[in-house]
């Protein structure tokens, strides 16, 4: 479905990030990986995009800065071309209270998954405008919809990210170009660990359980194809109901 596209995924050396490059290339797209520090673990997923028959290598950049990020699609552009697909994945948490927060958690936060997006689509904006095509796909979060106690920091990243993807869609539709994001629940991932099957939070989803990163690398992929071609603008919810 994806046979001759160019991918990035940032974040694409854990969890979701690391399904959904595996998922482009089941998918047949060569796919270029950003990480911010698991230097093993990106090697390891990258070796498994290689085996599956695809072009794939993984580059190491802090997506919140901007002079790093733009060095590193120049040579992904070198590498393999001009890029199709971004999807901006990468992300962290750091969770606590607003009156215990830390100014410096606040902005780390925001830097990483917000500024992170503008800092990747600014390098893929002039390319995808020339050639009058491209998907980009943001991973925001449920908590971007609704908030979440403990989570100022992240909540109102991924609220800025949702406001992005629709300012960004608004911007690049006439030119055939879709931006949209997907809003997970909870994903069982390292950013999930501290939380198991006991949690509250496990009864509040209504179909019961966490959900898989293979589930969001396959709504991925679809918004990355061209089988959502008349979608942009859009958030998707995939959380088993939790925000409903
Ligand atoms: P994860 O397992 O903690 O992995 C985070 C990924 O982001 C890693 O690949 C990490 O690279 C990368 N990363 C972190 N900071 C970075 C930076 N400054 N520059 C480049 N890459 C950076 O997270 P996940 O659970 O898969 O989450 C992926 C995305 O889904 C995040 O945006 C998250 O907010 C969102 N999400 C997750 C859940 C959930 O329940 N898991 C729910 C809603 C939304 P290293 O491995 O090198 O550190």
């Amino acid at each position: 479905m994806l046979k001759g596209k160019i991918a990035v995924v940032t974040g694409g050396s854990r969890g979701i990030g690391a399904a959904i490059c595996r998922e482009l290339a089941k998918n047949g797209a060569s796919v270029a990986l950003l990480y911010a520090g698991s230097d093993e673990k990106a090697a390891a997923v990258t070796e498994e995009l290689i085996s599956l028959g695809t072009a794939a290598k993984c580059y190491r950049c802090d997506v919140s800065d901007l002079n790093t990020v733009t060095a590193v699609f120049k040579t992904i552009a070198s590498e393999f071309g001009p890029v199709d697909i971004l999807i901006n994945n990468a992300g962290v948490t750091a969770d606590k209270l607003l009156m215990t927060m830390k100014e410096r958690e606040f902005d780390k936060v925001l830097a990483v998954n917000l500024k992170g997006a503008f800092n990747t689509i600014k390098q893929v904006y002039p390319v995808f405008l020339r050639r009058r095509s491209g998907k980009i796909i943001n991973i925001a979060s449920v908590a971007g919809l609704s908030g979440n106690a403990g989570q100022v920091n992240y909540a109102a990243s991924k609220a800025g990210l949702i406001a992005l993807t629709k300012s960004v869609a608004k911007e690049l539709a006439s030119r055939g170009i879709c931006c949209n994001a997907i809003a997970p629940g909870l994903i069982d991932t390292d950013m999930t660990a501290g939380l198991n099957e006991v949690s509250p939070i496990m009864g509040s989803i209504p179909l019961g359980r966490a959900g898989k990163p293979e589930e969001v690398a396959a709504l991925a992929v679809f918004l990355a194809s061209p089988l959502s071609d008349y979608i942009t603008g859009e958030v998707i919810r995939i959380d088993g109901g939790l925000a409903m």
